[in-house]
């Protein structure tokens, strides 16, 4: 059972280490996804409010420092947070809310090292993980630390263990996965979890290509993994669960997104469906010569009465785009973290929370 921020009992006067997910993508320094700082915003209100003080920790890919996004995170939060540059300077002042600057600049923290999870700890009473995105990681800021404080699963966390719990627990009729994009090693266990688990799994992208190269099919020069036969070894390929593309959107001897037939089939199956599980764009939608599959299959879904769940970075990226991921049912802060969940593997970040107790 997950241990969740109700189990704290009060929060007055604690001291809470909390690991934030405020990994978004940047351009000429402006955030231009925050969806995953304001999903930070409920856990870190309910933490001040009851009397708690927090410092949190997060880390960024796309810049060294969180510096230069300070103002953004702070207007999105609607809260004053001091940066921190050294763990030591953790509560040296008196301000409730603090962040450690990009806990990934420490070779410590992706070693899972013992002695920075110790040091990293050792200021706090209390660990919250609100990170769900990077719970399948063994990182010290996700793992390492909950050796040291009594840990408990923020409300993103607890969120989208239910939320992604349904779509593996839910009856298999009616239920219909839909993989695009590329990165087919993360998405082809998840496939080859759903085959017994769904209805019907509705395939795209670069996967497309992979499967159709393995059934003999000529993808001319389209994107297709190398390592294709192993990652898709144990796959039943000419399942009748398994829907792929008929024909596409070829450009220069490459398909770049799905075609017409392909766009009519998935809509008509999408509309039968009571459940959407769906992770990938339907081509190279980035650029709106390309985007024509993605859009049809994303208005279709946000159109239809079934219970609808969407995760990944491009994909929540499209969706804005559209302007419809408020149509979502739940929309998942982690890429493969979710597919990871998704694919029935053990996450230790959920397991440092209890969560397969
Ligand atoms: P998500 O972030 O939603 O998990 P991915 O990162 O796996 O999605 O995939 C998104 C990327 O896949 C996009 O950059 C898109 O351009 C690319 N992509 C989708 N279809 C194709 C295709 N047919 N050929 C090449 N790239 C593709
Ligand atoms: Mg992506």
């Amino acid at each position: 059972m997950l241990r969740t921020i109700n189990n704290i009992g009060t929060l007055k006067g604690k001291k809470v280490l909390l690991r934030t997910d405020f990994d978004v993508p940047v351009a000429k320094e402006e955030v231009t996804e925050p969806f995953r700082i304001q999903k930070q915003k409920k856990t870190i209100d309910h933490l001040l409010a009851g009397g708690a003080r927090v410092a949190m920790a997060a880390h960024i890919a796309s810049l060294p420092s969180f510096q230069s996004v300070m103002p953004q995170i702070e207007k999105i939060l609607g809260r004053k947070v001091r940066l921190i540059g050294e763990i030591s300077d953790f509560h040296n002042a008196d301000e409730s809310l603090c962040l450690l600057d990009n806990v990934r600049r420490y070779s410590g923290e992706e070693k899972n090292d013992m002695k920075f999870s110790k040091d990293l700890a050792k200021r706090f009473d209390i660990y919250v993980n609100n990170a769900f995105a990077v719970c399948h990681r063994n990182h010290a800021s996700v793992s390492g630390v909950t050796e040291f404080l009594k840990s408990y699963a923020g409300f993103i966390v607890e969120e989208e263990v239910r939320e992604l719990g349904k779509c593996l627990d839910a009856p298999m009729a009616g239920k219909v996965v839909i993989m695009g994009g590329a990165k087919a090693s993360t998405k082809i266990p998840v496939i080859k979890n759903f085959i017994n688990k769904a209805e019907k799994i509705l395939v795209a992208g670069v996967i497309a290509n992979d499967i159709l190269k393995e059934k003999g099919t000529n993808v001319l020069g389209s994107v297709a993994d190398s390592d294709s036969k192993q990652l898709l070894s144990g796959l039943d390929m000419d399942s009748s669960k398994l829907v792929l593309p008929e024909d596409f959107n070829e450009f220069e001897g490459r398909f770049l997104d799905i075609g017409p037939k392909t766009i009519s089939n998935y809509v008509a199956i999408i509309n039968g469906a009571k459940m959407i599980i769906w992770n990938g764009p339907m081509g190279v939608f980035e650029d709106s010569r390309f985007s024509g599959g993605t859009e049809a299959v994303a208005k279709a879904i946000a159109g239809s009465g079934a219970f609808k769940v969407v995760g990944g970075g491009d994909s929540v990226a499209a969706m804005n785009k559209f302007n419809i991921l408020d149509k979502f049912d739940f929309v998942s802060t982690g890429g493969g973290a979710m597919l990871e969940f998704l694919a029935g593997d053990r996450l230790p970040g959920l397991a440092k929370l209890g969560y397969y107790e």
